[in-house]
């Protein structure tokens, strides 16, 4: 049997291809088109308007490096904003703190929680069923405009600047982040491949840089997501993230007893050094 292939669309020049062994389920929601593929190289695939969000094989790598740098720069965190996150994958990170008393996720597509906790559990693992988390089926940035609730941390995984994500990459929903978060919270986005995504980095940090005192880019190298390091930004108004020293980090991770697959409190330390290219 020939082999079937399914090319992302993310990139204008540049296209992944993924071998796939069978369409798990796909559907067109009210908001995008949702498909689970069975890929021979990374596993389960969640795909959305034909771009990769996540796979089985490296999703650990995402998902610990955007919930551990920021729960673990912050002294206690104890409530946590997910934007987006369909997956579950970031919540399931979150849930392992012992400090943290509520998650609460802003997702606007309930299909995408519904076919994932189907189709894709080795992502959520159950988190969708602990009781600390509260899962508010809307946009995320009229959540953050209207809520009352405070935030120690606030996590925005979502797709990249188009469609239904779009309004997440405002300075305006910046502004209500910062409104959500507590005195000393911290906020980290994803910005994509920084090599053919720079123009996204550089937008989102100087859009922060307006709302934010502290905005410091962070990097990983996640095979699912092409184009080389893959980056994030870590914004604040108290906490300064290269002043973590790993001593402290350290005993925060055997407080957590975290046991991580990818982040380690020297990989935290490490992940804001920068290329020369890349000092944004
Ligand atoms: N890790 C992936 C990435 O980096 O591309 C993101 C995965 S996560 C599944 C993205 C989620 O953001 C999707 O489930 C999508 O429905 C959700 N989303 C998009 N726009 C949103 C909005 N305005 N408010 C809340 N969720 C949104």
């Amino acid at each position: 049997m020939p082999t079937r292939w399914f090319f992302e669309t993310l990139h204008r020049h540049v296209r992944q291809g993924l071998a796939v062994g069978k369409v798990v389920a796909q559907r067109r929601t009210p908001f995008q088109k949702l498909q689970i593929l069975e890929t021979m190289a990374y596993g389960r695939a969640l795909v959305l308007d034909g771009v990769v969000q996540t796979t089985e094989r490296d999703e650990h790598i995402y998902h610990e490096m955007m919930t551990h740098v920021p729960l673990c720069a912050h002294p206690k965190p104890r409530c946590v904003l997910v934007i987006g996150g369909g997956d579950g994958g970031i919540v399931r990170e979150a849930l392992r703190h012992p400090t943290v008393e509520r998650v609460v996720m802003v997702e606007i597509d309930p299909e995408v929680i519904r076919f994932c906790r189907r189709h894709l559990p080795a992502i959520c693992q159950g988190a969708f069923e602990d009781k600390r988390l509260q899962v508010v089926a809307g946009d995320g940035a009229r959540y953050v405009r209207s809520t009352g609730e405070r935030f120690d941390v606030a996590i925005v995984d979502s797709t990249d600047p188009i469609g239904p994500a779009r309004v997440l990459f405002q300075t305006a929903f910046y502004r209500d982040v910062a409104r959500v978060l507590r005195r000393r919270g911290v906020a980290v986005r994803q910005t994509g491949s920084t090599f053919l995504q720079s123009r996204e980095l550089d937008e989102a940090a100087s859009r922060l840089r307006r709302v934010f005192r502290v905005v410091a880019p962070y990097l990983a190298a996640i095979p699912t997501y092409v184009g080389g390091f893959f980056g994030f930004l870590f914004a604040s108004d108290r906490i300064q993230p290269a002043r973590a020293t790993l001593a402290r980090l350290e005993s925060r991770y055997r407080c957590a007893r975290l046991a991580c697959r990818y982040y380690t409190p020297a990989i935290h330390r490490a992940c804001f050094v920068l290329p020369a290219s890349l000092k944004a």
